[in-house]
């Protein structure tokens, strides 16, 4: 098939870890004849260098104009100065904007070979294979009115949900389940919360589509629980924006780095696929990012946007492979037993094993 691709590298280890995602997809598109076009934007810190605006004209022209959009990372400690809205990251807040994306998808998975190095017990960790879907333009980050007294003495923001953006979302988890073990947990507060019971209904109606789908509701207290006593209950959890912020960092520790994250935020006009990490000042330039997180959401984009579910799989068993024998950045080598690579070698290993 045929597939463009707009890449934006970004700032810091944008670009060391994209460059490894894109080696990856070449190898993809060859061995299984696709023609993947890649045509390169500038966002970020180094389009402010260029253009003085963090999400160019011509960069938002060129993703809408594009299949998908996989992005690096943004920021650079050399802007800290600007005020927020001239800063890198109001690219990053732009380009979202632009693609109007209203689902997260974040894997929260465990990698067998490596879950010495998360904070849970092996026995817990292991086999978690766990997919968050979180609302993303609704609920209290975006609800109408909000605000705070010019004298500071009472603060207010407002949770609203309509019908319609609960029923959009259900979708995307339940066809999404429908391509794993078939469950969705739904998370909400709906013995407190109005929007909560408007959001259980809606649920338990979308969910009378999807009969090979098994639905559950836990409250939101309760999944935060259950997610560090037994991840393994969990398929697809279902939430809201606010639940779902704080569920996927809780979630994340399974795999022990943010180096090993990927996200996508899909149903807008374009799908974004991007790492969960930021641009890392601190270890850029030097070769020893972890581009896992990266690769992984260059294999979520062929699975949700083009469609290429064998593909998904071959490089998400590629990167299992590559942590099965032993290879590590130094953010997963824990007690330093595996065999240290840098970020080009790990690419280059994953694409040797597809
Ligand atoms: P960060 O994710 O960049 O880094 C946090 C820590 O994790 C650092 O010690 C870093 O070295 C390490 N780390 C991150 N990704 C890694 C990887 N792939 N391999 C190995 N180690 C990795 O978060 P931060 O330090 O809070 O922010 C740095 C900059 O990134 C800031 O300008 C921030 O605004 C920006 N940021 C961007 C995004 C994004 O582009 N989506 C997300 C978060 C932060």
């Amino acid at each position: 098939m045929k597939f463009q691709i707009a890449v934006l590298e970004g700032d810091g280890i944008g670009p060391e870890v994209t460059r490894e995602a894109i080696r990856v997809l070449q190898r993809i598109a060859a061995r299984y004849e696709h023609e993947f076009h890649f045509a390169y934007a500038l966002i970020g810190g180094a389009a402010i260098k260029e253009t003085g605006s963090p999400f160019p004209p011509q960069t938002q022209e060129l993703c809408l104009q594009s299949d998908a959009v996989l992005l690096g990372a943004v920021g650079s400690p050399e802007f800290d100065h600007l005020p927020a809205a001239e800063r890198p990251e109001a690219g990053l807040l732009q380009l979202r904007r632009a693609l109007g994306g209203f689902a997260n998808l974040r894997p929260a998975v465990s990698y067998e070979s490596i879950t010495a190095i998360s904070p849970l017990r092996a026995e817990i960790v292991t086999g978690v294979e766990i997919l968050i879907v979180r609302e993303l333009l609704g609920g209290l980050y975006f609800g109408e009115p909000r605000g705070m007294k010019s004298e500071g003495s009472e603060a207010f923001n407002t949770m609203r949900y309509s019908v319609n953006e609960i029923e959009r979302v259900a979708h995307v988890a339940f066809k999404a389940a429908q391509q794993r073990q078939r469950k969705v947990t739904s998370v909400d507060k709906a013995n407190v919360l109005e929007t909560s019971q408007l959001w259980r209904q809606t649920v338990t109606r979308v969910a009378k589509d999807y009969p090979d789908v098994a639905l559950d509701h836990l409250y939101v207290d309760a999944c935060a629980m259950h997610l560090i006593t037994n991840p393994k209950r969990f398929d697809v959890i279902l939430t809201e924006n606010l639940f779902g912020d704080i569920l996927s960092d809780e979630a994340a520790v399974m795999t022990g780095s943010l180096g090993m994250l990927a996200s996508a935020t899909i149903g807008g006009a374009i799908d974004l696929y991007e790492p969960v990490h930021g641009s890392a000042p601190d270890i850029a330039g030097q070769n020893k990012a972890n581009p896992f997180g990266a690769i992984a959401s260059a294999a979520m984009m062929l699975r949700h946007t083009a469609k290429l579910e064998r593909e998904a799989d071959a490089i998400e068993a590629a990167i299992r492979s590559v942590l099965d024998h032993g290879y590590r950045t130094a953010d997963i080598n824990g007690d330093g037993s595996g065999t240290l690579s840098s970020t080009t070698e790990i690419g280059q290993l994953v694409e040797g094993n597809l």
